[in-house]
């Protein structure tokens, strides 16, 4: 772990150094848990919205985008729930003085007993090599049934603790599982409380005109409570999406992992509207469906894990996560929800307007059921980042930091980067920059050593270096450097679009 949390400091301070994440308003010494994105960040971001814009709604024709504002009538909390029931369980220690998430805790709890499942199974694998049935194993063995057993319990009794709002006995339950302050090793816990995430402000000029508004906690409601008008001017037929990207305002008890907490951050959310009884089926697609736009993306299959539900949202009869391996191990990165009817019907009990569809095929009216997916932009920033980050030693015995970032996610398509800045060089070199840049990100770099210039590309991502050199001025041939395999290869300078094109093109 303590490896681990070294690549965590050290992803942070690469992407502070290179300009991709800063903390916010660093000249008075930041402001906890919220970021911002530096002009590397942005362009990585820009290319992560982009991917999963043009994924979800140019390539479904029954998706739709849509782009809502951030505050929202303050009804609309009421009815979705929000006002009275997004909280989060916190817990003091009292030796520490250090605030937790009591759910946080125990799901921490569950981790270390299913470590100690996997190592049983991975010693097991290990002994019986090709003949293992990991099933059977998992089924039988004594030791692996009693830590199953003790999972279950423990969930099922928060679970139930939970649903009947007994924070008594969630903090019995932490005794119970003499789960320790993981600072300071102390058990002496505090009462469990209840705690509301949605950040307030005042709307109005006047003191006594002013309304509460809410920043909004997520996207989704935004879509809910458009429903109709989204159906009506685009008369989409049921089942069709809703998508958006926009910011989310929450108040974290705790904001300790850079950015995968923060109090201010981005989510891409889609809400699929379908005919009730069938959300079963799509909540299945969508979970599919999603995973697969993952592991397109070209990051390693097994960072990936999906993660059922046992606590379930106010508003979901069924959840799931996509999970992902970050430096601080597997955690949520994306929600697949099937929200039931629970936020139109909400809606229109407060608001007294019908949000209803008329379905042909059936001939019936009804309130659309919604599975959601949800996913967290600076989440899937920091996923793509830190699996790209690598120390790596080299054959010749130096070592390099490199970002093998995705190349269609690279801030910089490529770099022109002149071999000496004289003998004409640097203006061949601006003149292949110039047929570049309206296609393309493109960087120019003639400052320093080659060596050093490819070693900057490499910290930034840059997937492809061209050099220009003495015989580019008379055979129109440049090199192409590959940032992973550091192959060089002869090309032509008319054939260079074509070729980054190819290369970067997003995986759709
Ligand atoms: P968690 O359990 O980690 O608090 P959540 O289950 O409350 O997350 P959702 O309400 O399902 O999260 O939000 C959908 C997505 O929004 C999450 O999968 C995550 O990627 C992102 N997200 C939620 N809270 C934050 C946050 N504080 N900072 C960054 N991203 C977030």
């Amino acid at each position: 772990m303590a490896n681990q949390e070294d690549l965590l400091k050290q992803i942070i301070s690469h992407a502070k150094e290179y300009g991709f994440v800063f903390p916010s308003s660093e000249i008075y010494d930041g402001l906890s848990a919220v970021y911002d994105y530096g002009p590397l960040g942005a362009e990585l971001k820009n290319h992560l919205k982009s991917y999963w814009w043009k994924s979800m709604v140019q390539m479904h024709e029954n998706v739709v985008g849509l782009d809502t504002a951030i505050f929202m009538h303050p009804t609309t909390w009421k009815a979705s729930g929000h006002t009275d029931a997004f909280n989060d369980p916190l817990i003091d220690n009292k030796d520490s003085k250090k605030r937790y998430r009591a759910d946080v805790l125990i799901e921490e709890w569950v981790n270390k007993i299913q470590a100690k499942i996997d190592k049983e199974v991975a010693k097991a694998e290990n002994r019986f090599g090709e003949s293992f049935d990991k099933e059977q194993f998992l089924a039988t063995n004594p030791r692996v049934l009693a830590n199953k057993e003790k999972i279950d319990e423990a969930e099922n009794r928060f679970k139930n603790a939970m649903d009947n709002e007994d924070l008594a006995d969630v903090r019995q339950l932490i005794i119970d599982l003499d789960i320790a302050d993981p600072v300071s090793g102390s058990k002496n816990w505090t009462d469990v409380r209840q705690f509301n995430l949605m950040f307030s402000t005042e709307i109005g000029a006047t003191a006594e005109g002013a309304t509460t508004v809410y920043l909004r906690p997520e996207t989704a409601q935004g879509i809910f409570v458009n429903f109709l008008n989204v159906q009506k001017t685009t008369r989409m037929k049921i089942p069709f999406g809703i998508a958006q990207i926009g910011k989310a305002f929450r108040n974290e008890i705790i904001a300790r992992q850079f950015i995968f907490r923060m109090r201010e951050f981005e989510q891409m959310e889609m809400q699929f509207f379908v005919r009730p009884g069938e959300e079963m089926k799509w909540y299945e697609f969508w979970k599919t469906e999603r995973l697969k736009w993952h592991e397109r993306i070209g990051i390693a299959k097994e960072n990936y894990r999906f993660h059922d539900h046992l606590k379930l949202a106010h508003y979901a009869n069924a959840a799931a996560d996509i999970e992902f391996n970050f430096p601080f191990g597997f955690k949520e990165l994306e929600g697949i929800h099937s929200r039931t009817d629970f936020d139109l019907k909400q809606h229109e009990e407060h608001s007294g307007k019908k949000l209803q569809y008329f379905d042909p095929e059936i001939n019936k009216n009804y309130v659309p059921f919604v599975v959601e997916t949800s996913i967290g932009l600076d989440r899937l920033f920091l996923a793509v980042l830190s699996s790209s980050f690598k120390n790596e030693e080299l054959e010749d015995g130096s070592s390099r930091v490199v970002l093998k970032l995705p190349a269609f996610l690279a801030p910089y398509k490529a770099a022109v980067l002149p071999l000496t800045k004289k003998d004409g060089l640097p203006e061949k070199a601006r003149q292949i920059m110039t047929s570049l840049k309206a296609k393309f990100n493109i960087q120019y770099d003639e400052k320093d050593s080659i060596g050093k210039r490819y070693r900057r590309q490499d910290a930034i991502g840059t997937p492809f270096s061209i050099t220009v050199d003495h015989d580019s001025l008379n055979d129109n041939t440049v090199t192409i450097r590959d940032r992973d395999s550091l192959e060089q290869t002869r090309v032509k300078i008319a054939d260079l679009v074509t070729i980054i094109q190819e290369k970067t093109e997003a995986p759709l």
